[in-house]
């Protein structure tokens, strides 16, 4: 059923062309993974292979998030990854805000059909979404609890490949996303579908 969704708007994405950044693309990329996800990684924008493949976090940011992820033994094709937008922008410039704004569309469906449990929030644009006038050097690692789903803003891991020194910061944050799953188990009521192995009680978390 969800499968279904996302098939059929992923169709409608490829068709695009509601911002200027369809001139440019190779292939659209509306996301992929697991349909019925508990945990969805919302980054930026494509690269330059994710452009080539149609396929998220490919490059060598996807290396690394695959790392983080392994990290916590959490298999990649458990989650469903995303950006907010789907198309490349020219020189993997920043996307801008009408491109944002024309896209958050398939967004906001794709969040509507999956309804995961967890929004991982990578990078500042997606964070944005949920944090309008946040740093994310002041609020990384921080989850924030909305109607029975968290959402989690993380670094996105281009920073950390820029910036080493982030690299800390951002395995810290991937390794306290399991409480954040944990205590969103607890609120929902249910198990989250996924191989990852139950942690103790969480401390309690710093709620916005
Ligand atoms: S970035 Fe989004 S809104 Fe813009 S053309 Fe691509 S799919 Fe359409």
């Amino acid at each position: 059923m969800n499968e279904t969704g996302l098939n059929e708007l992923a169709t409608q994405i490829s068709g695009c062309q509601r911002c200027s950044l369809h001139t440019g693309r190779t292939k659209t990329v509306p996301g992929a993974g697991n349909p019925n996800a508990e945990i969805m990684f919302i980054g930026e924008a494509p690269g330059q292979r994710e452009d080539d493949l149609g396929i998220p976090f490919v490059g060598r940011s996807g290396e690394y998030l695959n790392y983080l992820l392994n990290l916590i033994q959490l298999e990649r094709q458990s989650v469903f990854i995303t950006n907010v937008v789907k198309c490349r922008p020219p020189a993997n410039r920043d996307p801008e805000a009408e491109e944002i704004e024309a896209c958050r569309i398939y967004l906001d469906q794709q969040i509507d059909i999956i309804n995961p449990s967890v929004i991982v929030t990578v990078g500042r644009f997606s964070m944005a979404r949920y944090f309008p006038k946040a740093k994310i050097t002041q609020i990384h690692g921080q989850a924030k609890f909305v109607d029975k789903r968290a959402i989690y803003p993380i670094y996105h891991p281009a920073a950390a490949l820029r910036n080493p020194a982030l690299r800390r910061d951002m395995e810290a944050d991937i390794k306290r996303l399991l409480e954040v799953i944990a205590q969103v188990k607890r609120l929902r009521n249910v198990e989250i579908t996924s191989n990852i192995p139950d942690k103790d009680p969480p401390q309690q978390m710093a709620l916005f």
